[in-house]
């Protein structure tokens, strides 16, 4: 023993009874916070002297345990992004599930990496597959794995499709595949463009579907422009259907796109990252019908199965073509007869991640604690308060309903019949809106562009909302919006404000 070199030891506790005091508390805290979350802003700026601390530099020595979570107390915990709330509707967003919480803990706490090792984690994720596959009607020969998004998954998705239809790829890249040209509406969410950039193959490869009066793929404008494609001598690959896009929740018609997909031999990527669990809803199942015709489908955990994040999934029909575009086979990583090294499944061998986090035992946890119907229950509801919610808005004298999916997303603004305004003018009336009420903590929408006007837009995978907090949304958007019309109308008149 040198003495002058620390004891290794040191990184963990050194007194265990303190560090289990700290620990017992750290939990009530959080759940004291979970009971109490009507309470908080649904979101709240981080202040300026709390941003200012992160600029601290590089702790070269110890600080006792207690004083760095006092911090974590004071400086984190009380900005989060919100979407634990029940007024947070942005973007798309799940609100999480308590049991979950404490399964990324006993996660972390085991961590192990999940990639072909016999252990409980490597067999829990392989149920957790199977009882997806049930859930969304899929074949249970299809191969699948848990990723860290649907923007992986889709990634993933693209991968097996772009090796599957081109020339040894993962031999001689992609250079002698021809021009493979991938195809989905002008709604398809940004991931896929991103995918196919990473693909290497530009994201002019990616072609845009004009879409329907319900934001739906045109089949017919679909089948003209790869009949041209084809004859300039691009080499169609692929078409993406979404079950769910991010703006307005559209749904394109899967089974037409499945029938085409078949008839002219292309394989058929469906993103349904949120969407497709509308699948387990008996009543929203057949809105989805050709989802379970995909050659691949990739979906999110961490929007509407209410799981925090991150955790989504991909299915690849082919099992085959799904391990021949990721396996690998190092002497390091072989299996073995017995031992720890030979479990015949490689989650590795089918995404792109080697070392892996245990994701799927809080998907694992959240399933056997709350069975699936609940599950379906609560989509069913959001999909029912959405509903509700464009019919407030429709009826309103103030909003206008902008676009709405069959699903769980609603895009309006705030449009009195009596202002003669500009659509500049009205645009900028909107986003103040939206500012405003974030600000205020009281509820966060978000926004887009619908034909290129300027809407809030609330996507609903959220478990704690109730029917009163949309009602909520909808008289405080019509309060502030009289106020901002007020004050515009008065001319920065300080006597209206
Ligand atoms: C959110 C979303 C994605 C990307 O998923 P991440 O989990 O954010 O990576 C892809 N497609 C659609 C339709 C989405 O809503």
């Amino acid at each position: 023993m040198t003495p002058d070199i620390p004891d290794a030891s040191s990184l963990d506790p050194t007194d265990w009874p303190a560090f289990r005091r700290l620990a017992h508390r750290m939990i009530d805290d959080v759940i004291d916070g979970m009971e109490a979350i009507r309470d908080r802003p649904a979101w709240q700026p981080v202040p300026k002297v709390v941003r200012q601390s992160f600029e601290e530099p590089l702790p070269r020595t110890a600080r006792p345990l207690p004083e760095v979570y006092e911090q974590v107390l004071q400086t984190i915990l009380p900005y989060p992004r919100g979407n634990v709330h029940p007024r947070y509707w942005g973007w798309v967003n799940g609100s999480g599930l308590p049991v979950a919480m404490l399964a990324e803990f006993l996660a972390a706490a085991m961590n192990s990496s999940v990639g072909a090792f016999e252990t409980a984690p490597t067999m829990v994720e392989a149920q957790v597959l199977r009882w997806l596959k049930d859930m969304l009607d899929w074949p249970a020969d299809s191969s699948a794995v848990l990723t860290s998004g649907c923007s992986m998954s889709n990634l993933i998705a693209l991968t097996v499709a772009r090796n599957a239809r081109g020339d040894d790829v993962r031999r001689k890249g992609v250079a002698g595949s021809g021009r493979p040209t991938f195809y989905g509406s002008s709604e398809t969410h940004s991931s896929i463009q991103k995918a196919i950039e990473i693909l290497g193959l530009g994201a002019a490869s990616f072609r845009r579907v004009p879409v329907d009066d319900e934001r739906r793929i045109r089949v017919d404008v679909l089948a003209e422009m790869i009949a041209g494609d084809r004859a300039a001598g691009l080499k169609p690959v692929c078409v993406i259907g979404n079950a769910g896009t991010v703006l307005t929740g559209a749904v394109d018609p899967l089974d037409r796109v499945a029938d085409f997909c078949a008839a002219e031999d292309l394989w058929f990527h469906v993103d349904g990252a949120f969407g497709a669990l509308a699948w387990i809803v008996p009543g929203l199942k057949p809105l989805l019908a050709g989802l379970e015709r995909a050659d691949s489908l990739a979906f999110d955990l961490h929007k509407w199965m209410y799981l925090p994040y991150a955790v989504a999934c991909v299915f690849v029909r082919d099992d085959a073509a799904h391990h021949a575009a990721f396996a690998m086979a190092p002497s390091y990583l072989s299996r073995l007869p017995a031992g720890p090294a030979s479990y015949p499944v490689s989650f590795p061998d089918r995404s792109i991640e080697l070392t892996r986090p245990f994701r799927a035992l809080k998907v694992w946890m959240a399933l056997q604690t709350h069975g699936l119907d609940a599950f379906a229950a609560a989509i069913a509801r959001n999909v029912a308060q959405a509903r509700r919610f464009a019919a407030g808005v429709a009826r309103s004298p103030e909003l206008e309903l902008s676009a709405t999916g069959p699903l769980n997303v609603v895009c309006f603004r705030f449009r009195p019949a009596s202002a003669a305004l500009t659509p500049e003018q009205e645009d900028d009336l909107n986003r103040n809106m939206l500012m405003q009420l974030q600000l205020s903590g009281e509820a966060v929408p978000s926004h887009g562009l619908v034909d290129g006007r300027f809407v809030l837009r609330i996507a609903i995978t959220n478990h704690r909302t109730t029917d009163a907090d949309l009602d909520l949304l909808l008289n405080r958007c019509g309060e502030i919006g009289r106020t901002l019309m007020a004050g515009a109308s008065a001319g920065g008149d300080r006597r209206t404000a």
